[in-house]
């Protein structure tokens, strides 16, 4: 844990004309080339979320108790994600919040989306109508070899994102 202490990575990059998912792409690639270094060890994600008309949401999984206290004690201050994500039981919350909620997190809680989304909402309407996009990268543990990676599909997390990523009417791959 204190690997990760302090390291949770965001940015916000804001739209331009003629981006495509592989912008996006691009976008985690480059997250995860900025921050891998720093680590020796885990899973290292950066997921990039496209909201429509406004800008990619950029972020690494959430690591460290600062990052992850932080989330925990904010959580309904983005209250569409919360209202998924609240059905994980991990008791370790760096288990509950994975990059996917991260994105998310921040996407509710940053001007001028904030506040936009009710509960048990989707990303749809602060998206202009379409659903955004996600992209994940990196790498599951020290040894996985790094590439995109789906949301996912269950084991470690229930629901898993995929689910999460359908409820909020997110798009990936
Ligand atoms: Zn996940």
């Amino acid at each position: 844990m204190a690997l990760w202490k302090g390291s949770t990575y965001k940015a916000k990059i804001r739209e331009e004309p003629g981006w495509t998912k592989q912008t996006i792409k691009d976008f985690a690639q480059a997250g995860y080339n900025k921050i891998k270094d720093r680590f020796t060890g885990g899973a290292v994600l950066v997921a990039a979320l496209w909201i429509h008309g406004d800008g990619c949401y950029i972020v690494s999984k959430p690591r460290g108790d600062a990052m992850v206290d932080f989330m925990f004690a904010n959580r309904l201050t983005a209250p569409a994600w919360n209202s998924y994500n609240e059905e994980r039981t991990d008791p370790d919350l760096e288990d509950r919040f994975h990059a996917e909620d991260g994105a998310c997190f921040y996407v509710e809680n940053r001007l001028p989306l904030s506040g936009k989304v009710p509960a048990g909402g989707n990303y749809e309407e602060i998206s202009g109508g379409i659903r955004p996009f996600i992209a994940i990268y990196g790498k599951y543990r020290s040894s996985d070899k790094e590439g995109f990676k789906p949301p996912c599909g269950g084991g470690n997390a229930d629901p898993p994102c995929t689910l999460e990523m359908s409820w909020l009417h997110i798009d990936y791959n």
